[in-house]
């Protein structure tokens, strides 16, 4: 009942704020955030960015996910801070909790073990049912199924330049099937045998691989190591395609049963970007390097004439704050001296 008159609620209070595009066309795309309750400050700070730098000319919508029933207060926190029409939605059960194959007593053991190695988040429990979620499942949920592509907004954000044109649309005319704006080399405590499950994986299901994929990025050894580079998928623009293929769902079942969510920790970050590497060519894969952001630890802030033309607050010689400064940003760098697929071999 309580999410019933919650679902009530933000219907009553959404259907007579929502507008309609300015001018154009739009895709048929949402922002996606998957949030606690007490999230709702850090995210009014998030929503007020991507507003004021984006979305009040494009009003695309929210779709807002927890794994509890979002309580009124969030829901009016959220909903005041934007003209588009906004959704809640509460994860159902089986995805946000354990899979009957996985051994929850061993899954105890190694938090306490990566908690004691001081791996970060190394002894949450809900951090390992979050990447799970957001590795295979947010797509799934009965709010998503209307739209095409996504952009996932996280609390805490800033968007630091204007964002003067549609990313989806942009997307969508360039057949782009994955956008990102900072890449970064995992914390290799976190996933020692992701690799090695991806491996398996290749080996089983060679026929889902295409030959002119993106995997040099990821693997410099020709498939024997994971060199840990990702895409930071705090933000991350997709077409929702890609998450629903054949390929990719058999990729997560793979390894929702390898166990590495629950004896690990493993991330969503390093799925999505090894499943991009993957099944991806690299003109299926863009890097927003216009797209002035930061997350706690790390931002991308433009330079040359964008900067200045886009209204960037950001400064991209701060070398403490600016991933592509920084050694842990070379994965973007090395991301560019991906070779170009033959355009012979490219997917139209
Ligand atoms: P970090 O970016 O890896 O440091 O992790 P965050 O704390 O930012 O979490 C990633 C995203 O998942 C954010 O959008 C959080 O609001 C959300 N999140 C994390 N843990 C939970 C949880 O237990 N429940 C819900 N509903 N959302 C969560
Ligand atoms: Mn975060």
């Amino acid at each position: 009942l309580a999410v019933g008159v919650l679902g009530l609620y933000a219907l009553l209070h959404t259907s007579y704020i929502s507008y309609s595009p300015i001018s154009g066309e739009r895709v048929n795309a949402c922002f996606t955030v998957l949030a606690r309750n007490q999230d709702w400050r850090d995210l009014r700070d998030s929503m007020k960015q991507i507003e004021d730098r984006f979305n009040h000319r494009y009003n695309y919508p929210y779709v807002f996910l927890n794994d509890q029933p979002f309580s009124s207060e969030f829901i009016n926190m959220t909903q005041s801070m934007t003209k588009a029409k906004v959704y809640y939605g509460q994860i159902p059960t089986e995805h946000w909790s354990y899979p009957e194959w996985i051994d929850k007593q061993k899954a105890a053991e190694r938090r306490k073990e990566m908690k004691e190695k001081g791996v970060m988040y190394g002894g949450s429990e809900s951090y390992r049912h979050m990447c799970r979620f957001e590795s295979g499942l947010f797509f799934k949920h009965p709010l998503m199924q209307q739209f095409d592509y996504y952009w996932r907004l996280e609390p805490g954000i800033q968007y630091l330049c204007d964002i003067n044109y549609d990313p989806f649309m942009y997307m969508k005319q360039h057949k782009i099937r994955y956008g990102w704006t900072i890449a970064i080399y995992e914390l290799m405590d976190t996933v020692p045998t992701l690799w090695d499950s991806v491996k398996k994986f290749m080996a089983a299901n060679p026929e889902l691989i295409p030959e002119h994929n993106s995997l040099w990025w990821v693997s410099r050894d020709n498939g024997t190591s994971y060199n840990g580079c990702h895409f930071w998928s705090n933000f991350e623009i997709a077409d929702l395609s890609f998450y629903r293929s054949e390929q990719y769902s058999k990729f997560f079942d793979f390894l929702d049963h390898e166990g590495g969510f629950f004896y690990e920790r493993w991330g969503d970050a390093p799925v999505h970007s090894i499943a991009a590497a993957l099944f991806l060519q690299k003109e299926q894969v863009h890097w927003f390097r216009d797209i002035g952001y930061y997350h706690p630890g790390w931002q991308h802030c433009p330079s040359g004439d964008a900067w200045l033309a886009n209204r960037c607050t950001c400064d991209p010689n701060d070398k403490s704050k600016t991933i592509t400064n920084a050694d842990w940003g070379k994965c973007s760098h090395q991301w560019e001296l991906l070779p170009n697929t033959p355009s012979s071999q490219r997917k139209a």
